[in-house]
């Protein structure tokens, strides 16, 4: 059995992918410092909780097992944070990962998966953001992404290893069957937010400009399901290991939705008011971010296949089944 590192699984959409990668027959191990993450979020898999700027355990890790592939979830992700602590988010997204790759190096483990983002594109010129658009990030986050992205190339250049870069849009949802969801601390993201006003744990939600040129005024996104997403990085990894071609791809539905339509899916799918303030921008937001999704399609014959609804949905029963655990 192939034995994969996944750093950062117990996060997010890292500990959503486990389960992908142990039905399709290889074994994750996971590093993740739990800074963000959670221990329960690790289902059937060894963890080993340290930071992947460790270089000492990384050497242990990588004595101990040989690695078919890693793949790099492990991350901070806020926009806003990366506007007032910029050096947090080179820190940890950069100098950490730095350490990653130069041990990846020195034991030729040479395949990795790497989460980048949309935010790497910055203003979008385009109603649908192409792989091919400009790089010009406007926060610290993404051009901490961007600055990882061309470490990675720059290594590829020279034989050191093969790359899929995948440039995620906004991930949403949960595999509630599995009993898995979005748990931010504090959490930031819109929908998780949304879902806690209905769940009245908070009054209200912020809406964070509504100025914007977009349909309504307000941020337009392309929510996509994180069980798509895991499902692209199965694709992405079997090409990696077999076709060992390099690969930049967005993982996106190629369908934006305003804060205002998010508000109007959630308000139906939880019935409850949600009601809502409208305050000023937040710094580092562009306006729009919508992914052409054609490359992953034409790559891997993959498109995303759950829509909006399904993941609120999803995420409100998964929030929902939290909140019973923890009573
Ligand atoms: N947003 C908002 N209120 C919130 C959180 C987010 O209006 O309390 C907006 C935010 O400005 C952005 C969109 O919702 O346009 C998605 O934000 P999120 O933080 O979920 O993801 P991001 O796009 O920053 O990765």
């Amino acid at each position: 059995m192939q034995s994969i590192l996944v750093v950062g699984g117990a996060g997010y959409i890292g500990s959503h992918m486990l389960s992908h990668l142990q039905n399709a027959g290889y074994q994750p191990i996971v590093l993740d410092n739990l800074s963000t993450g959670h221990r329960d979020a690790v289902i059937n898999a060894e963890l080993i909780v340290g930071d992947m700027g460790d270089a000492a355990l990384l050497d242990q890790l990588f004595q101990q097992h040989r690695f078919s592939a890693v793949m790099h979830f492990a991350g901070c992700i806020e926009v806003q944070e990366s506007v007032t602590h910029p050096l947090k988010y080179y820190k940890n997204n950069v100098a950490a990962t730095m350490t990653l790759l130069e041990k990846m190096q020195q034991y030729d483990v040479n395949h990795l998966i790497f989460s980048s983002t949309a935010a790497v594109y910055g203003e979008p010129q385009t109603a649908l953001i192409t792989e091919k658009h400009p790089l010009n990030p406007v926060n610290p986050y993404g051009r901490s992404k961007l600055m990882v992205e061309q470490i990675i190339k720059d290594m590829s250049e020279q034989g050191i290893l093969k790359y899929a870069i995948l440039r995620y849009f906004n991930a949403a949802g949960a595999d509630k069957k599995k009993g898995m969801k979005e748990r931010h601390q504090p959490e930031t993201h819109l929908i998780p937010l949304i879902l806690q006003v209905a769940q009245g744990i908070r009054e209200n939600i912020t809406i964070f400009g509504a100025d914007y040129p977009t349909i309504d005024g307000t941020c337009v996104r392309d929510y996509i399901h994180v069980t798509d997403l895991c499902e692209a990085h199965l694709h992405a990894l079997i090409w990696l290991l077999t076709k060992k071609q390099n690969v930049v791809c967005n993982l996106g539905v190629g369908r934006g939705y305003s804060v205002l339509e998010v508000l109007k899916v959630a308000r139906e799918i939880t019935a409850h008011s949600i009601p809502m303030v409208v305050s000023e921008k937040r710094p580092g937001d562009p306006a729009s971010l919508v992914a052409d999704p054609l490359l992953a399609y034409e790559t891997w014959g993959w498109k995303a296949s759950a829509d909006l609804e399904m993941m609120v949905r999803d995420a409100w029963e998964a929030s929902r089944e939290l909140i019973k655990n923890e009573v």
